[in-house]
């Protein structure tokens, strides 16, 4: 049964944050979005949609919404999107009501998103918290992107290419707030939560 427009749950607070994570492709993202969701209780994850085919290791709902052409423009269309992009020939999209709703509930909101992405939420959630994370250096983001074990050599490199303008963009469009160098997964993990904890409660302390 649907709740009424204004209904408050037990749950809700007055503490919503949006997080972006962003970062080029096999720097950690999803591991480290994934560490944040199982560490701060109240954090979500908010699930795209998209026009690429599923890797097979993703799972819909979970990891992707995945849409044909037709259906992500339709719901384009629709205002249904916070932001989109398109990444690698293909669209991707933020679920604006979602979005929002956990918003209002006080929850963590995690969006994993890329430079574009994070731009334009950042013009509608001037607030949103943005996160980029860096490689320790080139080979092992090399590594890391074979080690994901999704595509095939040539799109490898494509992505690897891709990430050194994506990095130096990124340094100079003013929108993150961390650059947060992912050498070793438990340091790394530890610094965003914390960061996060910090920028929170700095929050709350000003609405006081
Ligand atoms: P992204 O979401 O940015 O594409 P993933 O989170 O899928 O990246 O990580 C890519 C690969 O790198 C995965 O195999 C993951 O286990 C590994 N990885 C993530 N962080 C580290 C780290 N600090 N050290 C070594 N391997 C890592
Ligand atoms: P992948 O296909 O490797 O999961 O994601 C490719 C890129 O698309 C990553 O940089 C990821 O952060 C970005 N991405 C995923 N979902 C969205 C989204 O909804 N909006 C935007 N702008 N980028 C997204």
């Amino acid at each position: 049964m649907a709740l009424p427009p204004n209904h408050r749950l037990p749950t809700d607070t007055d503490d919503g944050m949006a997080v972006i994570i962003s970062g080029p492709s096999g720097v950690g993202k999803t591991t480290i979005t994934r560490g944040i969701e199982r560490s701060i209780s109240d954090a979500v994850f908010s699930v795209s949609w998209t026009t690429r085919p599923s890797s097979g290791i993703d799972v819909e709902g979970v990891d992707y919404h995945f849409a044909t052409d037709d259906e992500f423009e339709a719901m384009r269309d629709k205002g249904e999107f916070l932001e989109t992009a398109g990444v690698y020939g293909k669209k991707y999209g933020t679920p604006k009501g979602w979005v929002f709703e956990q918003l209002k509930r006080g929850r963590l909101v995690i969006l994993e998103i890329d430079i574009v992405g994070a731009v334009n939420v950042k013009k509608q959630i001037p607030d949103a918290f943005a996160i980029f994370v860096l490689p320790p250096n080139e080979e092992s983001l090399l590594e890391r992107l074979r080690g994901r074990r999704r595509e095939e050599e040539a799109a490898i490199q494509k992505r690897f290419a891709q990430a050194k303008a994506e990095i130096a963009h990124a340094r100079t469009c003013g929108v993150y707030d961390l650059f947060l160098v992912n050498e070793h997964l438990d340091d790394a993990l530890g610094k965003a939560i914390k960061a996060i904890g910090v920028e929170r409660e700095r929050r709350r302390m000003q609405t006081r």
